[in-house]
C-alpha cells in the first residue's frame, strides 16, 4: 500500500495516510523515550522486532474474537492498518503491582495483585497523562459511557487472553497500556501491543523482558525485545 501524507509522528511510531481514507500505516521506529519525553535513546532494530510482535499479538486477539486496527503486515517495519479516531484515554492494566502502582500504593515491585486492577489516564502529553476516573470522562467529555464500558471490557479480555497465549511461553504479562478509537463508530483495540507498552517478566528468573531495561538502565535491552519475540513465534507444543 502507497504512503501519501505523513499524518502523525510521535515518539516511537510514525502514522501515514495512504490512498484509501478508511486505511493507514503505521511505521516503527527504533526511537524511545521515557518519562514523558525526558529520557531518549534508541533501541537498535526495536521497530522491526515492535511490528511484528504486535502483528503476533493482534492476530491471536483476532483469533479470540476481538476487534482491533490491525489488518496486515506490510514489511518488516509496517503495517497496515485502520483508520481510528484515537479516544484521549490510556488503559493500563495490572496483574502484578509494578512502576507507578507500587509507588503510588507503596508496594514492593512484584506484589501479586489479588484481582485484576484496570486504570484510565487521561492522554495528554502536556499534563503528563493523569490518572483519571469514568466521573472526569463524563464530566470533560472525552468519551461516551457506552464506549468507556466497551473499552473496559475488551482491555479485560486482553489481559485474559494474552495472559493465556503467554503463560505457556513462560512469561508473566505483569501490566500493559492499551488504546482505543473508533472506526464508523465501532470501538477498536489500536496502538501496539510490545514490550514498549507491556511489562513481561520471565516466570521463573522474573528477568524484565521490557522497556524498563532501558528506563531503567538496566542494560540488554535489544536482546530482551528478540527474546520475547522468539518467544511467542516458537510453537509451545500445547504446553
Ligand atoms: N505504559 C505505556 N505508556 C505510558 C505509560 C505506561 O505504555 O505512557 C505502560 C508501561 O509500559 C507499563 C504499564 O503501562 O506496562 C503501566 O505503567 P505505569 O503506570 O506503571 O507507569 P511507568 O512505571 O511506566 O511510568
Amino acid at each position: 500500500m502507497e504512503k501519501t501524507n505523513k499524518l502523525y509522528e510521535g515518539k516511537a511510531k510514525i502514522v501515514h495516510e495512504t490512498p484509501d481514507h478508511d486505511l493507514l500505516v503505521v511505521e516503527y521506529k527504533d526511537s524511545a523515550t521515557a518519562f514523558n519525553g525526558a529520557k531518549k535513546g534508541t533501541i537498535h532494530n526495536k521497530g522491526i522486532y515492535n511490528n511484528r510482535m504486535s502483528a503476533v499479538f493482534f492476530e491471536y486477539l483476532e483469533g479470540r474474537g476481538l476487534k482491533t486496527h490491525y489488518v496486515k503486515t506490510l514489511n518488516d517495519r509496517e503495517m497496515l492498518v485502520k483508520r481510528l479516531r484515537i479516544l484521549p484515554i490510556e488503559v493500563v492494566v495490572r496483574n502484578v503491582a509494578a512502576g507507578s502502582l507500587a509507588k503510588r500504593l507503596g508496594l514492593d515491585e512484584g506484589t501479586p495483585l489479588r484481582s485484576t486492577v484496570l486504570e484510565l489516564y487521561y492522554k495528554n502529553d502536556a499534563l503528563g497523562d493523569p490518572l483519571i476516573n469514568e466521573y472526569h470522562i463524563k464530566a470533560v467529555g472525552l468519551a461516551e459511557p457506552d464506549q468507556v464500558r466497551e473499552v473496559e471490557r475488551q482491555a479485560l479480555a486482553v489481559n485474559e487472553y494474552l495472559g493465556e497465549f503467554l503463560s505457556p511461553r513462560g512469561i508473566d504479562l505483569i501490566d500493559f497500556k492499551l488504546e482505543f478509537g473508533l472506526h464508523h463508530g465501532q470501538v477498536l483495540l489500536g496502538d501496539e501491543i510490545s514490550p514498549d507498552t507491556c511489562r513481561f517478566w520471565d516466570r521463573t528468573t522474573k528477568e524484565k523482558l521490557d522497556k524498563d531495561r532501558f528506563r531503567r538502565d538496566l542494560g540488554g535491552v535489544e536482546e530482551a525485545y528478540q527474546e520475547v519475540l522468539k518467544r511467542i513465534t516458537t510453537a509451545t507444543g500445547g504446553r
